[in-house]
């Protein structure tokens, strides 16, 4: 049983929704985003099945959504963007998602990549985006829940990628270990309000920190180390 047949509800709109997508895509262009693999990816990717039903009709809008819990979709242009600076330098092997929300950028990075680790801490947002990478065929994501994600995955990394999509306060400087020599981590930084796309690349032991485009996420939420058991 394929997704639609699963939910009546998008039933129908598999046309309008192909039509929507295709808009959506030529507005990315218009914006600037020229990566003709990572248009591709967004132009494949059923955004309106990462959305609740209410908010089918506002899925291929150009904006971040309520995905319930105080979070929110990431907007298809920054999550285009990322993406871009993801796989600028070629296309990593294995990539680690900090903050797995809807599951769509997952997705999106699922039709270009081989490997994706995606964590999240809340519990409800983890177990409906497990369910929609089983059901939409996203086998090569593995969802993990992890209380505090800014731990990363030292079983499974290092990664060639690490991509954080929620805010942190200050550059997560614990994750650098899981990044692979050669590799990179993009993360937004700083207070909310003032928030800046950075771009961290590992040569060896030395880590070259960009800063690019103003941002605006969710904030990351860490643990603190007096909270944490290990
Ligand atoms: N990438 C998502 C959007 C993420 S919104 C998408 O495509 O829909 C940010 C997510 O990060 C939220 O779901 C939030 O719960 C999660 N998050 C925040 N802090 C986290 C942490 N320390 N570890 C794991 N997940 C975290």
């Amino acid at each position: 049983m394929n997704a639609q047949e699963k939910h009546p509800h998008v039933r129908g709109f598999g046309m309008a929704s192909a039509r929507s997508r295709a808009r959506l895509v030529e507005r990315l262009r218009s914006l600037g985003v020229e990566d003709e693999t990572v248009l591709a990816a967004i132009e494949k990717v059923q955004r309106h099945q990462f959305v609740d039903e209410a908010m089918t009709s506002r899925a291929y809008d150009d904006t971040a959504l309520p995905i319930g819990y105080g979070q929110t979709i990431s907007q298809p242009y920054i999550v285009a963007q990322m993406t871009s600076l993801l796989i600028a330098d070629g296309l990593p092997e294995s990539v680690l998602e900090i903050g797995t929300g809807s599951g769509y950028q997952a997705a999106v990075l699922a039709e270009i990549l081989p490997s994706i680790y995606t964590v999240e801490r809340i519990k409800p947002l983890y177990e409906r985006a497990r369910k929609r990478f089983a059901e939409l065929g996203y086998r090569q994501v593995r969802a993990r829940l992890a209380r505090d994600g800014v731990l990363g995955l030292p079983d499974y990394g290092p990664f060639d990628a690490i991509l954080v999509t929620a805010g942190a306060e200050k550059l997560p400087t614990s994750l650098y270990e899981q990044i692979a020599d050669g590799g990179r981590m993009i993360v937004p930084v700083g207070p909310s309000g003032d928030q800046r796309l950075m771009v961290i690349h590992r040569e060896g032991s030395s880590f070259v920190e960009q800063t690019l485009d103003a941002v605006s996420f969710v904030p990351l939420i860490e643990q603190r180390a007096d909270e944490r058991t290990s």
